[in-house]
């Protein structure tokens, strides 16, 4: 039977819960507790089910994605899970992660950004600053270098990659030299989706007790790295002009290419067929 299916466009499973690391900055361990990851074979059941009901897109997410399956059997990683969920739901056309920790990333991840027309050419990454004694004072596990060397070598494997991040401006002990490297790196990086948090102290973490900043200086480089970012954005957008692009119409007279460039489409709407 073929049937038309209007409005299913896009669907999200939740691979992974929790997180085994703790940012100095972040609330979310003491909430959630340790990572524990969904078995493959109930994502990629899932995953058939969407593909069936007409979903095209998948996005698989999770708090702290790259650290999937380190508590399943077998330790299965993330960028597997992608590859045998693209292999079994070949229905579904296009996958995407919400986000990454670089430092995190596996080989068949790698392998996917280079070999999978499928596996969709854009990549959100949990940077949070671009200065090194930051990010040692974050508890992070990248320096700026292993970042910029992770995208590099992306790029290298397939170059119309897009990358987006999340960044914290105003971290205590921010000086305006620690702040100028995280702007630095987002420009070095090219981030087209830069996400911009002002940081805020949650109670109980330990960024909570080091040397707070000024709010007022905390919120005047948030707004800087926005107006950077933004910046970021409108290149990127000039970049897509005269090229050909694939596209995914959603429900809303809206559609996004591969690598996530939001285009309007007036008066498409999405038509499946599925079954
Ligand atoms: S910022 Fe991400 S990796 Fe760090 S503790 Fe929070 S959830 Fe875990």
């Amino acid at each position: 039977m073929v049937k038309l299916i209007e409005g299913h466009v896009r669907a999200f499973i939740q691979v992974q819960n929790g997180c085994d690391h703790r940012c100095t900055f972040c609330i979310i361990p003491y909430g959630r507790g340790n990572s524990r990851s969904v078995p493959m074979g109930a994502v990629v059941d899932q995953a058939r089910k969407l593909a069936e009901s007409g979903y095209r897109e998948i996005v698989l997410t999770g708090v702290d994605a790259t650290s999937y399956g380190g508590d399943l059997p077998g330790t299965p990683t993330l960028g597997l899970l992608a590859k045998t969920l693209l292999k079994q739901v070949p229905d579904i056309l296009r996958l995407r992660l919400s986000s990454i920790d670089s430092i995190e990333a596996d080989s068949h991840l790698m392998d996917l950004i280079a070999d999978e027309p499928r596996f969709m050419p854009h990549l959100h990454l949990s940077l949070q600053h671009g200065d090194d004694m930051i990010l040692k004072r974050m508890k992070r596990r990248h320096s700026r270098a292993d970042a910029l060397a992770f995208i590099v070598d992306v790029r290298r494997l397939r170059l119309e990659t897009s990358f987006g991040a999340d960044m914290i401006a105003g971290f205590p002990t921010e000086t305006e030299e620690m702040f100028a490297n995280a702007m630095g790196l987002a420009e070095e990086a090219n981030i087209a989706h830069l996400h911009v948090f002002p940081y805020s102290p949650r109670e109980g973490t330990p960024a909570a007790r080091m040397p707070q900043l000024d709010r007022a200086l905390v919120k005047e480089r948030a707004a800087r790295l926005r107006t950077t970012g933004l910046q970021l954005h409108q290149a990127h957008l000039d970049s897509m002009i005269g090229t050909q692009q694939s596209l995914l119409v959603e429900n809303n007279g809206l559609a996004h290419t591969e690598n996530f460039t939001l285009v309007a489409v007036p008066g498409l709407t999405p038509r499946y067929r599925a079954g």
